[in-house]
């Protein structure tokens, strides 16, 4: 009694006094050509019964194709299709999970979300919402998740964002644009299978890519680095700069770009983003210009900053001739680049990790209505 007494009036320490991040990694992890046809066996042990089904969130470009036979659904398990057009939103997780709750008495017994960022983060978003009451928006920010999600399933089809890692999903919601970070945001499962990139177009690679690419380079140039961050940062460099300026077969390329953006992922987890992510957010949260080519519009002006790492980036351009769309803020009124910067300024971590604890000092609101301007 005495004891028990003595714990209860001790006070519990908060996370926010953690000095060092505790964060959860991907527990289980398939890699390898066809390795998504393991997924039947995966999810076996984790079926309750016939009644509760296992939910398959898909990108709807694979409408059609023969990935569809290979869906190891059974019972009354069910196929979503989704369309990447758009990035995630918070009222559409509300409105998937509705529609799983109205549809089924049970919780499913897993959410497997297959498709690129935007399906892997609506994937975790709706595995938490089905076990935590109240809507998306409410979760938006830092540990607010109280109960463990459901069982996820992250199945990467494009290479590059490390939502396949990471222990966030990035939603818009209806005032601002923030992710879900919590422990309970990390997949329990990834397959990696380099072979369902195959159908991405040109284009497209290389903006998704181009996103791992700027992850290192601001993670590798920040001053969060440290060993942790710094081994994952270095070896995921590597393999873009031999997937974007080498001459690899198809197949290496694929494995090499997957790994990249796996541990780009990781890289980021123990330090952050910076300039290009932070002035990135701008552009998707006023214009809804997507992640992977807002970062390559942004960075593409960030010499000033990262020297080594825009020559790069232009000469990977070249080498793939990728001309980047011009004139998408030519024709913003004042007041919306105000909007944007704000929102830009609005990330504080980003901007700290790029030019440190004295940003405000070295950054002003001109320099990046300037930069805004060119782009
Ligand atoms: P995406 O999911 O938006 O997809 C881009 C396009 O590629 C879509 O048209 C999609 O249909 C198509 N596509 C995907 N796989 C394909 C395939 N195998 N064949 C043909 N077409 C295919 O792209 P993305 O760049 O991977 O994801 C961007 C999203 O990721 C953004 O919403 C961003 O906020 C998010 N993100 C999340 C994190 C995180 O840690 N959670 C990190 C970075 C970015
Ligand atoms: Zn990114």
């Amino acid at each position: 009694m005495e004891i028990k007494k003595e714990i209860a009036l001790k006070k519990i320490p908060t996370r926010t006094s953690e000095k060092y991040r505790n964060f959860p990694m991907v527990p289980r992890v398939v890699f390898g050509s066809g390795s998504f046809d393991q997924l039947g066996d995966i999810l076996l042990p984790k079926r309750r019964h016939s009644e509760a089904p296992m939910i398959f969130l898909l990108d709807d470009v694979f409408e059609g194709t023969d990935l569809i036979d290979r869906i190891p659904s059974i019972f009354c398990d069910q196929i979503i299709f989704i369309s990447a057009e758009e990035e995630p939103k918070t009222d559409q997780v509300d409105a998937l999970v509705q529609k799983i709750k109205n549809q089924f008495h049970e919780l499913p017994c897993g959410i497997i979300g297959i498709g690129g960022g935007t399906l892997l983060d609506l994937s975790k978003a709706v595995a938490i919402l089905l076990t935590n009451k109240g809507v998306a928006a409410d979760y938006q920010g830092w540990d607010l998740v109280p109960k463990k999600s459901i069982y996820h399933v992250g199945i990467p089809t494009i290479s590059g964002t490390g939502a396949e890692v990471s222990r966030t999903t990035v939603l818009l919601g209806p005032n601002k644009k923030l992710g879900i970070n919590s422990d309970y945001t990390t997949f329990d499962q990834v397959v990696l299978d380099p072979e369902l990139t195959k159908g991405v177009k040109k284009e497209q690679w290389f903006y998704t890519g181009m996103d791992c690419y700027i992850h290192c380079i601001e993670s590798l140039n920040g001053t969060f680095l440290n060993a942790f961050s710094k081994s994952y940062g270095e070896k995921a460099l590597e393999l873009c700069k031999e997937v974007f300026l080498d001459n690899l077969s198809d197949s290496e390329s694929r494995n090499n770009l997957m790994m990249a953006s796996w541990h780009g992922g990781m890289s980021i987890a123990y330090s952050q983003v910076g300039i290009a992510h932070a002035m990135s957010y701008g552009l998707g949260y006023l214009l809804g210009v997507k992640h992977g080519i807002g970062n390559c519009l942004v960075f593409q002006y960030l010499e000033e900053f990262y020297p080594g790492g825009v020559k790069l980036f232009q000469k990977m351009m070249k080498k793939h001739d990728i001309v980047l769309p011009q004139g998408i803020c030519g024709n913003l009124t004042d007041a919306e680049l105000e909007q944007m910067v704000a929102v830009a300024l609005g990330m504080e971590p980003l901007w700290e990790n790029a030019l440190g604890k004295n940003w405000k000092s070295i950054i002003t609101e001109e320099k990046l209505k300037s930069i805004y301007k060119k782009i």
